[in-house]
């Protein structure tokens, strides 16, 4: 459950000041989809302990081709997949005829809507905002986006929903627990052991399957699906939700996140569905494993690096696909390989396939990067062995001097999984250099053995 908020107004009311403050909390990455939309920028966000994804939607003018055509056109997908809207307006402008527009739309819409006054900063933000009652759609919300007032009461009301289903699926958890516990739990500390060495066990490993439009993704699925036994296959999707498909192969259970809608076996039927790019993202959020379609026809994209972005930032095990590999002469594969190793170089922890999801050629092999990726992602590493890997890492090559000090590097201990991180503390540590601390990192993925998903290293001061 990945919530999804989409700014809404004209221009200069303030969405991309807002935008980047929330998107801040998430060190996130914002990407442009050039070509799918027009002006419209998607951030992943965090609201307490809650990821969330924010979609600028781009300005709204109410220009000569009438506000509806142009609502249609460049903002309708969002607000359709979007849960609420923040709907925002300039209260030192006062209301606008395009506010009013937009307004008018918004009302006809079944969507939770906040109406967000903006720039109250050094004006009497009752008065400014009073206006904006006009527009009938309930409460003002009055923020400075630029300085943060009044955002953190803004996202509480938006998210109090969400934060309500949160905290009933928590107690459900609970109870679930409770009742474990009174069943099972005689030996309360095994029980604590037990959950944490093997919490994944019989967990089905989801599986992304994503990529821009027409990349073969499909195809793929389609593949995948004729050759292993369905559990479930019919599962109605809508716009803005994956198909899960439930799987097994070779004795472990998946989920397949099909981001594209797979076309019926048998059937003629076309799954022509928009390219939705909140959709591609929640799936990676959603996600153990994502599984990144490129194609070989085409080269890579500024759209394929976007949709990897946000699989890195989400901090995802990731195997990577070049499909259509079939029927390409020599010179064309070595081209791509050196343009692959040019823009793709960045990632040394993903697989890389060239694979044919027509004929079928090196799909098999994908899942063996995908069991290795799950694998290292959720591998329990004990602190001891870690901090022996330090030690053997510092004795192989020192830190270097800072101000004639040596940086000390002391111990290590796991700090979670999926991906895994691991704290190191010692001292000096913010003179450390990247490049020791590539050297660190890819010393641990040697060490460890993680393949497939990415290791984060935190760094504390002191003991
Ligand atoms: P957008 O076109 O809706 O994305 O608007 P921008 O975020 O680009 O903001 C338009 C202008 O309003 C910029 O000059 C911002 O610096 C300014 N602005 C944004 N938020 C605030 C605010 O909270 N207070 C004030 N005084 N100015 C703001
Ligand atoms: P999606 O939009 O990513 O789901 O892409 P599709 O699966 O619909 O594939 C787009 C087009 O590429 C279709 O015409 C497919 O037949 C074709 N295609 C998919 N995989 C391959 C492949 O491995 N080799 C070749 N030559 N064509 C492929």
């Amino acid at each position: 459950m990945t919530p999804v908020l989409a700014l809404v107004g004209r221009p200069n009311v303030g969405k991309s000041t807002l935008f980047n403050r929330l998107t801040r909390t998430r060190d996130a990455l914002v990407a442009d989809f050039p070509g799918l939309t027009r002006d419209r920028k998607y951030g992943q966000a965090s609201y307490r302990d809650m990821e969330y994804l924010v979609i600028d939607t781009g300005g709204i003018h109410g220009g000569e081709e009438g506000i509806d055509a142009e609502m249609a056109d460049q903002s309708m997908q969002a607000i359709e997949e979007a849960d609420a809207v923040l709907f925002l307006v300039d209260a030192r402008a006062g209301v606008t005829s395009a506010d009013e527009a937009i307004a008018e739309h918004l009302r006809r819409q079944d969507k939770p809507v906040f109406l967000v006054a903006n720039k109250i900063d050094g004006v009497d933000a009752d008065v400014v905002t009073a206006d904006f009652y006009s527009l009938a759609l309930g409460d003002i919300h009055g923020i400075a986006a630029a300085h943060g007032r009044g955002v953190t009461q803004l996202l509480d009301q938006a998210f109090a929903p969400f934060l309500e289903e949160m905290a009933a699926l928590h107690q459900e958890s609970e109870e679930d627990d409770e009742w474990a516990d009174g069943e099972f739990g005689d030996d309360e500390q095994a029980v604590e052991e037990d959950a944490e060495r093997q919490p994944f066990e019989d967990m089905p490993i989801k599986l992304a399957i994503i990529g821009r439009p027409n990349v073969g993704k499909s195809t793929l699925t389609n593949r995948i699906l004729g050759e292993e036994r369905v559990v479930v296959y019919d599962m109605p999707g809508t716009t803005r939700d994956s198909i899960y498909i439930p799987m097994e192969r070779d004795e472990q259970e998946y989920v397949l996140i099909d981001t594209a809608g797979v076309r019926r076996r048998g059937k003629v039927t076309e799954a022509v569905e928009k390219f939705s790019v909140i959709k591609t993202l929640k799936a990676i959020e959603d996600a153990n494993v994502v599984l990144l379609v490129l194609d070989a026809r085409e080269g890579i994209s500024d759209q394929d690096l976007s949709i990897l972005g946000f699989a890195l930032n989400a901090g995802r095990s990731l195997v990577l696909a070049v499909n259509k590999w079939d029927g390409l002469d020599q010179v064309v594969k070595d081209d791509l390989k050196r343009e692959l190793d040019r823009r793709l170089g960045f990632i040394d922890f993903a697989r890389l396939h060239f694979i044919s999801a027509l004929h079928g050629t090196g799909v098999g092999h994908l899942f063996e990067s995908v069991q290795e990726a799950y694998q290292s992602a959720t591998k329990r590493i004990n602190t001891s062995m870690l901090t022996r890997i330090l030690k053997g890492a510092v004795e192989d090559h020192n830190p270097p001097m800072v101000q004639g000090r040596r940086i000390k590097l002391r111990y290590a201990h796991a700090g979670g999984y999926n991906p895994p991180i691991i704290v190191i503390h010692g001292n000096q540590l913010s003179g450390l250099p990247e490049s020791y601390r590539r050297y660190l990192m890819n010393y641990y993925r040697r060490s460890l053995g993680i393949m497939g998903t990415p290791i984060r290293i935190e760094y504390r001061e002191g003991v």
